[in-house]
């Protein structure tokens, strides 16, 4: 494909930190012509997900308020961009869940919500009796694995053969399925957690499996210091901030408030991508097209019909997040940890929405996390409502959230809050599911945007949901096309 001009012309649509990082790539190398690179968004400001939220007197993450420490990923570009410094380690531990009518602290030796240690979890009493029975056969008489290599299966699928469905009902749907908002009978083990598919093949225990697959203290960075997750004293948001503001010392332009509507692929021309909105033409060599997967569908039907077909299979969720300010130790939670896990079928035992499931899928404490938000005398936390399975928040009003928010926190703890400062925000259709088979979902993607030379597509949809995944696919999509642009495909 040839550049249409010595400095070839990059268009990126979307500007959350996938596409932010896909510019950032292309214009990254000194020692080349950097392209000139246009970032479009239907917003009004940059960062997509990772957003501001004005919080009384302070302004806080609205959207992601910490990465994982483990990926490489966050760090290295907080280092680039001069800002390590700003890293501030996650300063609590351990979380609990509401099981059979009461807050019980996980116990130890979780992996993603799977048990691997069988004393702490009889100690922890979060199982009924038979439950704890069932997963301890495990140990002792495990269910054989299937014969043949699996490709994928749901993880709710793997671990409740092995270890019977209260396990999953109560530890591994609240934990994995609920950091994406989905359930784990339509997870992909394959996607999500590769080390489960392969520790379920094992012939005897999952639970012995799955912990000889640990890193032993010391390797990989595995130790007791090392902090789960990071953010960034100034607010994760920042980082979308200070990426906007380098990429428009580097000569990027933004367009914002510019909804995308079609892209077009003409070879006779040069350059020869439009990406159009109601209002603008944008002309271009490459496309990054750095969106959800079910907007990127829309946006390409008319170029490719197939590709657009299978972007759509990509279901998303829609969660609302609740943050709470109340006076300190008026609501009795555990004294210690990140928050709270809800089951997903957990029924509310009484009050106005008697028999009804829970709405909140988990609590957050967002001082306890980040002691610099600490205020003295009050807590502050988030409540998380909302999964693939349980739109009911895209229908409700904020004052109906806040209420049956409140309804439910007397249920867990005994009493109402007594609000000082509360907010609503909404993330509608903003979790992808990466359902059983999702890889292969993702290969055939990446192999129908081969076909339009100049195509690439980059984003939480395909590769990983977390931000630092979102920084590697932006940054690989960018440098995929510099490549392409600068020495052909
Ligand atoms: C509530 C919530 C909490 C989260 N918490 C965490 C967390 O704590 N840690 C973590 O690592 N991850 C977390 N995530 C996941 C992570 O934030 C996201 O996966 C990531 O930010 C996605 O980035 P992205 O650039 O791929 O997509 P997005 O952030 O969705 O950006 C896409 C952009 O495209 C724009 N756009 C859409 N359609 C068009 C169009 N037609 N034309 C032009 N522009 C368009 C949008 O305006 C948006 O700016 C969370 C996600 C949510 C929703």
């Amino acid at each position: 494909m040839m550049a249409s001009a010595q400095r070839p012309e990059v268009v990126v649509i979307g500007a959350g930190i996938s596409g932010l990082c896909a510019a950032y790539e292309l214009t990254n190398n000194a020692n080349e012509i950097s392209p000139r690179v246009t970032v479009i968004d239907a917003a009004h400001r940059v960062g997509g997900n990772i957003q501001p939220l004005d919080f009384g007197s302070r302004v806080l993450d609205g959207g992601p308020d910490g990465v994982l420490a483990r990926r490489p990923e966050f760090l290295q570009l907080c280092s680039e961009l001069g800002i390590a410094s700003d890293i501030v380690p996650i300063a609590a531990r351990g979380a609990a869940v509401y099981a059979r009518g009461v807050l019980r602290p996980l116990p130890d030796g979780l992996i993603m919500g799977i048990p691997t240690d069988t004393a702490a979890l009889q100690a922890s009493k979060i199982l009924s009796r038979r439950g704890f029975l069932r997963v301890l056969r495990d140990r002792f008489a495990p269910v054989p694995s299937s014969r043949g290599a699996l490709q994928d299966r749901a993880i709710g699928n793997l671990v409740g053969t092995k270890l019977g469905k209260e396990v999953v009902a109560t530890l591994v749907d609240p934990m994995l399925g609920g950091i994406n908002a989905g359930r784990v009978s339509e997870m992909s083990a394959a996607a999500v957690y590769p080390p489960l598919l392969a520790a379920a093949q094992e012939r005897g225990s999952l639970m012995a499996a799955l912990k000889a697959q640990l890193p032993t203290p010391g390797q990989d960075g595995a130790d007791e210091e090392t902090p789960a997750f990071q953010s960034l004293y100034s607010g994760l948001f920042s980082l979308a901030t200070t990426l906007k503001d380098l990429l428009a010392s580097r000569g990027v332009t933004f367009l914002l408030d510019t909804a995308i509507t079609d892209v077009r692929y003409n070879p006779k021309v040069a350059p020869c991508w439009s990406v159009n909105s109601l209002e603008t033409t944008t002309r271009a060599d490459a496309v990054i097209v750095a969106l959800p997967a079910a907007r990127a569908a829309a946006l390409l039907r008319d170029l490719d019909q197939e590709l657009s077909a299978l972007l759509s299979t990509i279901e998303t969720a829609s969660v609302a997040i609740i943050t709470m300010e109340v006076s300190e130790g008026t609501l009795a939670f555990p004294e210690t940890g990140t928050g709270v896990l809800v089951p997903p079928e957990t029924p509310l035992p009484n009050g106005d929405f008697a028999g009804e499931r829970f709405l909140m899928t988990a609590l957050t404490f967002l001082d306890r996390k980040w002691p610099h938000l600490k205020k003295p005398g009050t807590f502050l936390f988030r409540v998380h409502m909302g999964r693939s399975d349980d739109e009911r928040t895209l229908t409700m009003s904020d004052e109906e959230l806040v209420a049956r928010a409140c309804e439910e926190l007397r249920l867990l703890t005994g009493t109402p809050p007594d609000l000082l400062n509360v907010s609503v925000t909404r993330w509608p259709a903003s979790l992808p599911q990466y359902q059983v088979n999702h890889l292969m979902r993702v290969a055939a993607i990446e192999q129908g945007a081969q076909r339009s030379p100049g195509l690439f597509v980059a984003g939480n949809s395909y590769t990983g949901i977390g931000v630092p995944a979102c920084i590697a696919s932006g940054r690989t999509a960018g440098s995929n096309a510099r490549h392409l642009l600068t020495q052909g495909r």
